[in-house]
């Protein structure tokens, strides 16, 4: 789908917010929490992102992506796109979304498994006109780089690693496990470095019983993993 960029602007330090529009964009019919694959324009490098915020009306498609130290295609692309660039993007899957009967939804996932759990939880928010008692902990290096969160939802706390790795986080972990959670009725939506949603889903089957059914994992990127998630590395 060819795609126009509409405006650009700096959500954090760390995450720039980019508007795309595009003729397909208002028939596309997505669920929260979908991604696409975008084939960025210098060399044609497929990087995947969540779609942040789905407009038909204005045929608008938001993505917030992540500039990170590693760099890549993707990072570079963001640094440097400006409007009126053009993008293609593929159409939209979703790997997980919301279960709207769950009694104890917990969203839980760094920077980047912010963008799809944030948008995931406003939508999960609006289907149960705010009735939805939602939990949840997210990671981002410091408090300047916590994601922007939908206006006028209770925000959900932060925790921040510092200088320690983001990979195989403890201090997400850490903030998992001081968590007070039911052992049943729990819905549970991990989403960010691969390593670090593996050590939480361990917890939660583990530690805490919870049904392995009832959490949805979504790995977005992994060292030395160039295009996770792509379909094939670049
Ligand atoms: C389903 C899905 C949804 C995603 N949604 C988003 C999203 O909404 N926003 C977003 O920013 N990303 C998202 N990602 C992650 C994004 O696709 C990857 O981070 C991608 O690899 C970045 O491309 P790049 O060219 O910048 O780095 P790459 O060339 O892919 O990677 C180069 C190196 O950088 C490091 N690296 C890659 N990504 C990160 C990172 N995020 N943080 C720290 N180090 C990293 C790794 O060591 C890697 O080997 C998603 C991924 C998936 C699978």
């Amino acid at each position: 789908m060819p795609t126009r960029v509409r405006s650009v602007r700096d959500l954090t330090p760390h995450m720039r917010e980019i508007e795309l529009v595009g003729p397909d964009v208002p028939r596309l019919r997505l669920r929260p929490g979908a991604h696409l694959v975008a084939r960025l324009p210098d060399g044609g490098a497929r990087r995947v992102y969540s779609i942040w915020r789905h407009d038909p009306r204005s045929s608008l498609l938001v993505l917030r992506v992540a500039l990170h130290d590693a760099g890549g295609p993707g990072c570079t692309w963001a640094r440097t796109v400006a409007p009126d660039d053009r993008l293609t993007v593929e159409p939209p899957r979703t790997k997980i979304t919301v279960d709207a009967s769950a009694t104890f939804p917990l969203f839980v996932g760094d920077e980047t498994g912010a963008v799809p759990l944030l948008a995931m939880r406003a939508a999960l928010h609006r289907a149960t006109g705010g009735a939805a008692d939602i939990h949840g902990v997210f990671e981002a290096a410091g408090p300047a780089d916590e994601v922007p969160d939908v206006d006028g939802l209770p925000p959900l706390p932060w925790v921040h690693r510092g200088s320690t790795p983001a990979v195989a986080s403890r201090v997400l972990l850490r903030a998992v496990q001081g968590l007070d959670l039911p052992p049943t009725g729990g819905a549970a939506y991990l989403a960010g470095e691969s390593d670090t949603c593996r050590l939480l889903q361990r917890h939660l089957v583990e530690q805490r019983g919870w049904n392995r059914h009832a959490i949805r994992v979504q790995p977005q990127w992994a060292p030395n993993r160039p295009g996770f998630g792509a379909g094939r590395d670049d």
